[in-house]
């Protein structure tokens, strides 16, 4: 039996690095005020078809849909705001009035074709700062987004902003868009001749350089916005330049899903090959009521962990725990015997392994040493009758016996100590 195609185990060797990435979230985004939601894997269809948007890339081709028992139209989600906007809709977790920061951090399907830096199954990292239409929350989510990647010590990165005005402004934009490129509709790529009278907008991301060529003498985005776009956009850069973080404005930028309006930006980096963006976000102000929900502002982004990891994991600098403690024993008296000192290892946080074999201390010894253990406790017949605990300095290969009771009181001292003797 092998895992579904695109999608991977995390063995406990990468583990550390995700658990590594958890916490930096959690320092980060909780000190911002943003606290984690966790909304289920498994939503009604519906929700993706009216957030996401029928002509985009997810819905017409890589949802993971299905019907359940109760032939219900469920799919597993692509991505986490549409269920964050139906979770708020449905706790009533916020008011146009009120300021709601929220993050998250859980995994995502889009039935893609796998590659190097894209799954199947894949991990998205994002915040989402609802109930202000004000540009400062903007600038505070990108500001958020380039601060955790410097604290995972990830240098390889730009950003890039645009804004994208409303539906109605995209929506006169693609008209003349559509009618412009309609007469170049031989010289366009192939992909962009497909989307030509579908998602006409999405051409503006070809990486095709004659299809760039012609966008660049057709009709511009940014000259069907209105004033108070352009105005809300102008606030945001300058916020930024405030802050000092570097942006580039690329008229061009769109994201691939609907919901987004005003600000849209990504975090693109030039060491992933064509898998370049690691964060994509912008203003979704219309998404919860579009579901439904009242007419609440919001904005936010979405980082892509595998992606990510791939950029950091050889610059992430994690701070294992040493293996103080290597239990070695010897019968079943001293096997019972030990186990009272768990307890109190546990209690303190000291990494301990128990050898649970029969074999001779020589042997479990060899294994302590494999495993890099600070020091060997050593049980056997011996120790149970006098009451002690035999500690081996693996490096200094010094021996003491110990009262278990002594031992045990001063534990934390001693094993501080023994670290810093190390
Ligand atoms: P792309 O253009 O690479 O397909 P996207 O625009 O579909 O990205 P978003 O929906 O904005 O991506 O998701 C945000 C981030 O999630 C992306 O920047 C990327 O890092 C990550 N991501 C998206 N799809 C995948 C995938 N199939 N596998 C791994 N990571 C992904
Ligand atoms: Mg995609």
């Amino acid at each position: 039996m092998q895992s579904i195609r695109g999608m991977q185990d995390i063995l406990p060797e990468e583990i550390k690095y995700w658990q590594h990435i958890y916490f930096a979230a959690i320092n980060t985004f909780e000190i911002a005020s943003y606290q984690e939601i966790r909304t289920p894997i498994v939503e009604n269809t519906e929700l993706f078809l009216r957030s996401i948007g029928e002509g985009t890339d997810i819905i017409n081709k890589e949802m993971y849909s299905f019907k359940d028992r109760g032939n219900r139209n469920l799919t597993l989600r692509p991505e986490g705001t549409a269920s964050i906007a139906r979770a708020i809709k449905q706790h009533n977790l916020c008011n146009e009035h009120q300021v709601q920061r929220f993050w998250y951090l859980g995994p995502m399907f889009r039935y893609e074709r796998p590659q190097h830096g894209r799954q199947r199954q894949f991990h998205q990292l994002g915040i989402e700062c609802t109930g202000t239409i004000n540009p400062m929350a903007d600038a505070e989510v990108i500001y958020l987004a380039q601060h955790f990647l410097r604290e995972l010590e990830c240098t390889q990165w730009y950003i890039e902003i645009n804004s994208i005005g409303s539906i109605d402004h995209r929506n006169k934009y693609t008209i003349d868009l559509e009618k412009y490129l309609s007469q170049y509709i031989h010289d366009l790529d192939e992909e962009s001749k497909n989307r030509l009278f579908i998602n006409t907008i999405k051409i503006l991301d070809s990486k095709n350089q004659k299809t760039q060529a012609i966008l660049d003498q057709g009709p511009q985005l940014i000259n069907y916005l209105d004033e108070q776009t352009l105005n809300h956009f102008h606030k945001v850069t300058s916020y930024l330049d405030s802050l000092q973080i570097k942006y580039t404005i690329n008229p061009k930028l769109v994201r691939g899903l609907d919901y987004y309006n005003k600000t849209a930006f990504e975090i693109k980096t030039n060491s992933l090959g064509t898998q370049n963006t690691i964060c994509g976000g912008g203003r979704y102000d219309n998404l919860i009521e579009q579901i439904g929900g009242p007419a609440i502002p919001a904005v936010g982004w979405a980082i892509g962990i595998e992606r990510l990891l791939l950029l950091v994991k050889n610059t992430i600098k994690l701070q294992e725990q040493p293996l103080s403690y290597y239990i070695a024993t010897q019968g079943t008296e001293a096997k019972k015997y030990a186990l009272k000192v768990i307890p109190t290892l546990q209690k303190y946080q000291i990494k301990f392994e128990i050898d649970f074999s029969d074999s001779s201390f020589q042997k479990q010894l060899k294994k302590a040493y494999k495993k890099e253990a600070l020091i060997c406790l050593l049980i056997g017949l011996d120790e149970v009758e006098t009451n002690t605990i035999t500690l081996k300095w693996l490096n200094k290969h010094e021996q003491k016996n110990y009262n278990l009771e002594v031992f045990l009181k001063n534990i934390q001292k001693n094993t501080k100590q023994l670290c810093i003797e190390q």
